[in-house]
């Protein structure tokens, strides 16, 4: 039994995805961070990127980092997000790198390293215009400075994120400024900074058709490994899969339906009210799929089937001229965002193949 809704997540294809990166990065001096956020640290995904060459392992949840250890999975791991203060401990128990802002925060991650006789490495975050997380450019020497004066804590280097919030793109100007900060930073802390990490999938434009990516060394992908798209328009990455992961639901109802809704027409269980446009009699399906386990806006049906909108547990989509049966499964395309609610939900399984081969089979919790 397969078991619907599933992930249905190719294994192979993203190998090859991973191989692919990592070599094009590699020749313009960058190592690649396998970034396994959303999907929820799974071991057989890290695993895939670890095989196909990335250099460490990233993920934003200590949860999930402490998950792939358990697995076990052996790699450098690094947590993306700053820890929370109340997480000191668990970082540097679990984690060999985190990126950071705070100085209370490494303050902390040093108390927590010194008690379990070891060192914890920070890479600092600096704020490049995007929004999120950063130390502003003016703070950072001041900043370094404090930083080394805690003991049981290494300084691994800088990094940046950007096009996360604002959409503010990597660009030839910004990613300089990121060079020029480490460069500045080696001269005045009288350090060698290791690590230059200039980004994420968004990043990739920018990487991809340089020939001189200054001092910048490292960037941490998730989405262009799994979905073979950049980040910054979505955009295909040549050669690359696109079609690594599906999203398989199975048909509850099947019927020829008017495309007009009838009766007084409110507001609906999510506080919308829908125009729906009369297109006569509609061969109508509800697939037993929804907002609860996906994200609905970031499923693609298959050719000849539109979606007619979703709620909690229902999508519900216009199959044209094709019949489709009680029991049927339909397979969807999905984006970043869909598969980070499916991984998230206990009613969608997962399953790994290998091209055509099952690889193994996730079992999902009994739902309440
Ligand atoms: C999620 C995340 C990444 C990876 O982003 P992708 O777009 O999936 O490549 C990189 N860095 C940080 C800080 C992140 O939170």
């Amino acid at each position: 039994m397969k078991g619907a809704p599933r992930l249905e997540i190719d294994l192979a294809k993203i190998h090859h995805n991973v191989r692919s990166l990592v070599s094009r990065l590699a020749t313009v001096g960058i190592s690649v961070t396998g970034v396994t956020k959303a999907a929820l640290g799974s071991a057989e995904i890290a695993d895939t990127f670890l095989r196909g060459g990335v250099a460490g392992i990233g993920d934003s949840r200590i949860e999930n980092i402490e998950k792939m250890r358990r697995a076990p999975v052996a790699a450098h791991m690094t947590l993306l997000r700053s820890p929370m203060l109340s997480q000191a401990s668990g970082v540097a128990m679990h984690a060999d790198v985190s990126f950071n802002t705070e100085l209370d925060v490494i303050a902390a991650l040093s108390a927590a390293a010194r008690k379990i006789g070891r060192t914890h490495g920070v890479v600092l975050m600096v704020e490049l215009g995007d929004l999120r997380e950063g130390i502003m450019p003016g703070d950072l020497e001041a900043f370094v400075h404090a930083v080394l004066r805690l003991p049981n804590i290494a300084v691994k280097g800088i990094g940046a994120n950007l096009a996360c919030l604002s959409g503010t793109s990597p660009d030839a100007t910004n990613m300089a400024e990121l060079t020029a900060l480490a460069d500045s930073i080696d001269v005045t802390c009288g350090l060698t900074l290791g690590i230059v990490s200039g980004g994420n999938s968004a990043n990739l434009e920018w990487a991809l058709d340089r020939p001189d990516t200054g001092r910048i060394n490292n960037l941490r992908l998730g989405e262009s490994l799994l979905f073979g798209r950049e980040a910054l328009h979505r955009k295909a990455i040549d050669g690359l899969h696109t079609d690594a992961i599906t999203l398989v639901a199975e048909v509850i109802e099947s019927k020829l339906k008017p495309s007009l809704p009838w009766g007084a027409i409110a507001q609906n269980a999510f506080g919308e009210t829908p125009r729906a446009r009369d297109r006569g009699a509609v061969s109508q399906a509800i697939l037993a799929v929804g907002r609860q386990d996906t994200d609905p806006c970031g499923l693609v049906p298959p050719a000849g089937i539109d979606i007619l909108g979703a709620s909690s547990d229902h999508l519900i989509v216009d199959t044209g001229r094709r019949r489709v049966s009680v029991g049927d499964e339909i397979s969807f395309a999905i984006n970043y965002s869909a598969l980070l609610r499916a991984m998230s939900s206990p009613f969608v399984s997962q399953m790994f193949t290998r091209q055509t081969k099952p690889y193994s089979l996730v079992a999902r919790p009994a739902a309440e």
